[in-house]
């Protein structure tokens, strides 16, 4: 199984995994998918900015809004 840090980010209340380490068969993966249980090495608290899926759906809402005003 893979080694995964678990991240709090405190603006948004999200958690999200990121995986620090791959384990023997997630590296010969070509995907490197891993369907091992999930082992949660540390948990950290972020709270400079929100999760990536927080970031990227205010970067989308911002892109069409720019979209609208050029029409
Ligand atoms: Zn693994
Ligand atoms: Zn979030």
């Amino acid at each position: 199984m893979c080694y995964y840090e678990k991240i709090h980010f405190v603006p948004c209340g999200h958690t999200e995994p990121r995986r620090i380490q791959y384990c023997h068969f997630a590296r010969n993966d070509p995907n490197h998918q891993c369907f091992g249980a999930w082992n949660i090495k540390r948990e950290w608290e972020q709270h400079e900015s929100e999760c990536n899926k927080c970031i990227e759906s205010r970067q989308t809402v911002h892109f069409s809004k720019s979209q609208y005003q050029v029409r």
